[in-house]
């Protein structure tokens, strides 16, 4: 086994590196025989849209073992529209890997209190820019235009109450997108798959779940 050495050695991976003996002993070694069921396959019920931000891990949010959740993290929790134009959907791949393949039950998109995804939609920051230079964002985020609309209109596009409405706006354009994937829609309808809004913020740690119908955000008790 190669050991580490000072040369390779930085303060971001000794953090890292930390934390791995700490799982190692915590963590890993005393579920060594659930570590060697898992190693066989997964069979996690529930996937998990989130955003990348280092603020809001769902396996910490929800406080599952490994095994249990089938994530995919992209700026602002996004799901693109089924789209079959060239390129690589990478959110499409794990959509149809988690639907067809795990075949999960559940589909929880979790948007989350300053995401700077949707304030660079809100404020139009990074429109313009070249790829690698903000330009991917500025793309990325475009799938927000038509929602950030009427966010700006009642509440403009600055300030705490306008991020926020966004944020959960955001939510409900990534549910509204999962049901262009036609093995989303017959699931969803079949009543074999559903899908849900959440929305955490890490300042107050509170999880709000969605209501479908009126497409509101309560706070869990
Ligand atoms: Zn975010």
């Amino acid at each position: 086994m190669t050991q580490q050495t000072p040369s390779q050695s930085t303060a971001p991976l000794d953090a890292l590196i930390a934390g791995y003996h700490r799982f190692r002993q915590i963590g890993w070694t005393p579920h060594r025989e659930r570590w060697t069921a898992l190693g066989e396959g997964q069979q996690p019920e529930v996937m998990i849209i989130a955003c990348s931000d280092s603020r809001v891990d769902p396996a910490q949010i929800f406080d599952v073992d490994p095994g249990e959740i089938f994530v995919v993290r992209n700026v602002a929790a996004l799901v693109p529209p089924f789209e079959t134009a060239p390129g690589h959907h990478g959110v499409s791949a794990a959509l149809e890997f988690a639907v067809q393949v795990l075949k999960v039950k559940e589909i929880v998109v979790m948007g989350h209190g300053m995401c700077g995804g949707c304030k660079a939609a809100l404020t139009q920051a990074m429109r313009g820019t070249e790829p690698g230079h903000g330009g991917f964002i500025a793309d990325w985020i475009s799938m927000l235009d038509d929602a950030r609309e009427p966010v700006a209109e009642t509440y403009g596009t600055e300030g705490r109450e306008a991020e926020r409405a966004m944020e959960m706006a955001a939510v409900c354009v990534s549910l509204d997108n999962l049901m262009t994937f036609p093995c989303i829609d017959a699931k969803v309808k079949a009543g074999s798959l559903r899908l849900r809004g959440a929305f955490f913020a890490i300042s107050d740690g509170v999880l709000h779940i969605m209501d479908d119908t009126t497409r509101t955000f309560a706070p869990v008790v």
